[in-house]
C-alpha cells in the first residue's frame, strides 16, 4: 500500500468501515481534506457509522451519486503499519477486512469532543436504605477499584436502571463528579534502577537490548521463577528509553494486579491496562493515548494488539504456550503469531516468555527462526520440586474417593508441619456425569452433544459448551424413576466433599473460576492464600498460572491422564505444559517443595518426560514424532467446520467439497471428512468437521480461497475456517 499522503477536499477516497460489505467503498473527502488512515463518520444508507480512509478511491461508483465523509474525528489516522497488518492479518486467517477492522474500533466515543464529563464513583457513606439493585451497583463499583463510570455504562453493568444509580447518588453511597475527559498517563521511568539482575538474567537481559531496534523474535525460556518478567522488563526499559512503545499480552489479565503493581515499582507508574474488565471511558481513553504516543506501555490481553500504537517497539507475550491466545469465535486467530507478523511490519522486537514454550515457537528456535534465551534455575534459593508418579494400580483407593493414601499421608505432614498443599483436578463442577441407576441414561444438554455437569455450589446442572443450566432433577427424564439419578466422577467441588471429611480441620480454598462471583473475589482468595489463609488448595487450571503461594510445598495432581486421552494432536505437548506449570507452583520460597502425579500409567511415555524433567528430550521427541505425520509445526492445517440447523444438508455441502478438490491438489494439500465434529451439536446447530493438510511451503490460504470460491450455502449453514487449529473439538 503506497500513501498518496493527503487527499484535497472532494477527492475521491475508499473508506472501509466494519460493516460486512467486504471492501472499502468510495466517498469524497470532506471540507478541509484528510490524511489517508483518518477516521471519519460516513453515511451507509440512512446511517451514519464509523470508517477509516483506506486510500484513493476505486473509481468505480458513479461519481453524481457519491457521497461525502461527514468529519474527520479528531484522533491520530490508523497508520500505515497498522492497515498493512490488518489486511495481511484478514488473509492470513481468510476472514473478511471489516471484521479485522471491527477488532481494531473497540473503543467507543472516539469521535466524542474532549471536555468534561459526569461520572459515578463510589461514596463514602452506606444508604439507609438497602435494596439488591443498590447492592450490586455498590459490588461494580468496588471490583472496580476507584474506577468512574457513565450513568448507562453502570446501570447496565449492574443490571440496574439508571434511577437506581441516580437514588444511590443522592444517598452519598455513590457520588457524581464532572472530571476532564481523558486525563494524561502517568510518566513511566525507564531510567529507574530494576533489581540487582543475577548473571544468567544479566546476560539474557543485555542480549535482549542487542537485538532491539528492529523486528526480531526471541523465545525466553526459563523454568517459573527463574526472573524471565524481571529479564522482559529490563527489554521493556530499553525500549521506552528509546522513546517506542511497549505492549506486554498477558492471559488471564484479569487476576494480574500483582503483574500491575510490579510495574509500577519498576518504572515508577502504572501502565496503561486493556482487557474486557476496563470500563469503556477507560478503553477510550487509552485508544487515543496509543495513537497520539501518548502512553509508553500497554498491559493487555490478546485484543491489545489492535491498538494503534504510534511507535510501537517491543510486544513481549508471556507463557506464550497459553492456549488463551488462540481467540476460537468471531475472527479465529493467534495471538502470539499475530504479534510477531504486527512486529515485523512495525520494525519491533518480540519477545515471547514461557517456561513451557508452544513445539510451534521451540521449532521456530530451532531452525533459527526466533532466538533463543535460557534461565536455567529459579533465582536465589528457591528450587524446582522434586517430581514423582503416585502409580493407582498400586493405591487402595475407597469407592467415591479420589486422594489416595500416599496423597493423604503426604497433605498430613504438611498440615503438621505449617505448610501448604495444593490438589490439582482440571474439573469444574461436582460430578462430570449424572446417570440414572435404573436405565443407565445420562443426562445431556438439550441443545449441545454433551452432558450435563452437576454444579452443587450452584444447586443446577451446567451445559459446559453453551452454558445452558437447568435444575437438578429427582426422576430420571428417560425411565421417570424417581431418586435413581447418582453423580459419577470428581469435579472440584466433589474432591473438596472428600477433602473436608479427609482434614476436618484443616483450612481449605477451592479456586475454580465458577465459585467467585467476581475478578475481584478470585483475587482476594488468592492474597488470602499467599498469606497463608489455607491448608489445602484445590484448584483447577487457573492456578496454574503465575501465581505466588510462599508456603506451599506440595501439588498433587489427582488425575495426570485426564489430558492423555482422545485424540488431540497436542494432547501430549498441552499435558507436559499444564503438568510442570501445576508443579512449579510448588516450592518458590525457602522451602523445598515436591509434585506428585497420581496415574494409572506411569509407564506412559509422557508422564515419564514430565517427571523426568528433560524438557529438551520431550521436545525433540515429540518433534520427530509431528515431523514423522507431517502435522504442525511441521505441516500445515486448516479446519473447515460447517454448521447449520439440518445435519444432512452439511454432509451434502462437505461431501461435494471433498469431491471437488482440485485446487487443493494443486498445492499437494490433501482434505479429510466430511466427519460429525466430536462436538457434534452446539445450541441447537450442528457440527460438521473438515480438516485440510498440506506441506509446511505450500500456499495454503491461497488454495482455500480457490476450493471455496463459489461456494453457495443455504441461508442458515454457515462454514468457518480456522488456520492452524487449536482445538479439533
Ligand atoms: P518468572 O517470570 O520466570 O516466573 P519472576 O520474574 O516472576 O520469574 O521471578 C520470580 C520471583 O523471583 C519474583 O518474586 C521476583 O521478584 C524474584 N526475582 C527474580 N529475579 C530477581 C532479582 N534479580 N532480584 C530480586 N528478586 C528477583
Ligand atoms: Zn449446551
Amino acid at each position: 500500500m503506497s500513501d498518496p499522503g493527503w487527499f484535497d477536499t472532494g477527492a475521491r477516497v475508499a473508506v472501509l468501515t466494519a460493516e460486512p460489505i467486504g471492501k472499502p467503498l468510495d466517498y469524497r473527502a470532506p471540507e478541509g481534506g484528510c490524511f489517508p488512515g483518518a477516521f471519519v463518520e460516513v453515511p451507509l444508507g440512512p446511517r451514519k457509522v464509523l470508517g477509516v480512509v483506506w486510500g484513493p478511491g476505486a473509481g468505480d461508483f458513479d461519481a453524481a451519486k457519491l457521497r461525502s465523509v461527514i468529519r474527520v474525528f479528531d484522533v491520530a489516522p490508523m497508520r500505515e503499519e497498522l492497515r498493512d497488518f490488518l489486511v495481511r492479518m484478514a488473509d492470513y486467517t481468510m476472514t473478511g477486512l471489516p471484521q479485522v477492522l471491527r477488532l481494531a474500533t473497540r473503543a467507543p466515543g472516539l469521535g466524542d469532543p474532549p471536555g468534561l464529563r459526569k461520572i459515578y464513583r463510589l461514596g463514602g457513606d452506606a444508604p439507609a436504605r438497602m435494596t439488591d439493585a443498590r447492592t450490586r451497583v455498590l459490588d461494580v463499583l468496588r471490583d472496580h477499584g476507584g474506577a468512574g463510570f457513565h450513568l448507562g455504562e453502570l446501570a447496565h453493568l449492574a443490571g440496574v436502571t439508571t434511577q437506581v444509580v441516580k437514588g444511590l447518588a443522592k444517598t452519598g453511597a455513590v457520588i457524581e463528579a464532572e472530571v476532564p475527559r481523558d486525563l494524561p498517563f502517568a510518566r513511566l521511568d525507564p531510567n529507574l534502577p530494576g533489581k540487582a539482575l543475577s548473571d544468567a538474567q544479566a546476560q539474557a537481559a543485555d542480549a535482549l537490548r542487542a537485538s532491539a531496534g528492529g523486528y526480531s523474535t526471541t523465545l525466553l525460556k526459563g523454568v517459573t521463577g527463574s526472573g524471565k518478567t524481571e529479564v522482559y522488563l529490563e527489554a521493556v526499559a530499553h525500549c521506552l528509553a528509546q522513546g517506542r512503545q511497549a505492549l506486554v499480552l498477558l492471559p488471564e489479565i484479569a487476576l494480574s494486579s500483582e503483574f500491575l503493581a510490579r510495574v509500577e515499582a519498576r518504572f515508577g507508574a502504572r501502565p496503561g491496562e486493556w482487557h474486557s474488565g476496563v470500563t469503556q471511558s477507560e478503553r477510550r481513553r487509552l485508544w487515543k493515548a496509543c495513537g497520539a504516543g501518548e502512553v509508553q506501555l500497554v498491559v493487555g490481553a490478546r485484543s491489545a494488539l489492535f491498538l494503534p500504537f504510534r511507535d510501537l517497539g517491543l510486544i513481549v507475550v508471556d507463557e506464550e504456550h497459553d492456549g488463551s491466545y488462540k481467540q476460537e469465535e468471531g475472527v479465529l486467530y493467534n495471538a502470539r503469531d499475530m504479534a510477531v507478523l504486527r512486529a515485523s511490519l512495525a520494525s519491533a522486537q518480540v519477545v515471547l516468555a514461557s517456561a513451557t514454550p508452544s513445539l510451534e515457537s521451540w521449532a521456530n528456535a530451532q531452525a533459527g527462526k526466533y532466538h533463543r534465551l535460557d534461565l536455567g534455575a529459579r533465582f536465589g534459593t528457591a528450587e524446582m520440586p522434586d517430581m514423582g508418579a503416585i502409580d493407582m494400580r498400586e493405591e487402595a483407593l475407597e469407592a467415591g474417593s479420589w486422594i489416595g493414601p500416599t496423597l493423604v499421608s503426604e497433605v498430613t505432614q504438611r498440615i503438621a508441619a505449617g505448610q501448604q498443599s495444593m490438589l490439582f483436578l482440571n474439573r469444574r463442577g461436582y460430578a462430570p456425569v449424572t446417570i440414572c441407576r435404573a436405565c443407565g441414561h445420562q443426562i445431556a444438554c438439550d441443545h449441545c452433544d454433551a452432558r450435563m455437569v452437576e454444579h452443587r455450589f450452584l444447586k443446577r446442572l451446567v451445559c459446559h459448551q453453551c452454558g445452558e443450566t437447568k435444575p437438578i432433577p429427582t426422576k430420571c427424564p428417560s425411565c421417570e424413576v424417581e431418586g435413581k439419578l447418582a453423580p459419577v466422577g470428581p469435579g472440584v467441588e466433589r474432591l473438596a466433599e472428600e477433602v473436608t471429611r479427609r482434614f476436618p480441620d484443616a483450612r481449605l480454598s477451592v479456586l475454580s473460576s465458577d465459585l467467585f462471583g467476581s475478578a475481584r473475589a478470585l483475587k482476594e482468595a488468592i492474597v488470602d492464600i499467599a498469606n497463608g489463609g489455607a491448608d489445602i488448595i484445590i484448584g483447577t487450571q487457573i492456578v496454574a498460572k503465575g501465581h505466588n503461594f510462599p508456603k506451599l510445598t506440595l501439588v498433587g495432581v489427582i488425575d495426570a491422564d485426564l489430558g492423555l486421552q482422545g485424540s488431540d494432536l497436542r494432547a501430549a505437548e498441552k499435558t507436559f505444559q499444564l503438568m510442570r506449570q501445576v508443579a512449579g507452583r510448588a516450592g518458590r520460597a525457602e522451602e523445598k517443595g515436591i509434585a506428585l502425579l497420581q496415574t494409572f500409567q506411569p509407564e506412559h511415555p509422557v508422564i515419564r518426560a514430565i517427571l523426568g524433567g528433560d524438557e529438551e528430550a520431550f521436545w525433540a521427541q515429540e518433534a520427530a514424532a509431528r515431523q514423522a505425520q507431517g502435522v504442525p509445526p511441521y505441516g500445515r492445517m486448516a479446519g473447515i467446520i460447517l454448521s447449520g440447523p439440518d445435519l444432512q444438508p452439511l454432509f451434502d455441502i462437505g461431501s461435494q467439497l471433498a469431491r471437488n478438490d482440485a485446487a487443493l491438489r494443486r498445492v499437494g494439500a490433501q482434505v479429510f471428512g466430511p466427519a460429525p465434529a466430536p462436538i457434534a451439536r452446539v445450541r441447537g446447530r450442528h457440527r460438521v468437521r473438515m480438516l485440510i493438510k498440506a506441506e509446511k511451503g505450500a500456499p495454503l490460504q491461497a488454495a482455500l480461497k480457490g476450493w471455496l470460491k463459489g461456494l453457495r450455502l443455504p441461508n442458515n449453514a454457515r462454514i468457518a475456517v480456522d488456520i492452524d487449529p487449536q482445538s479439533f473439538l
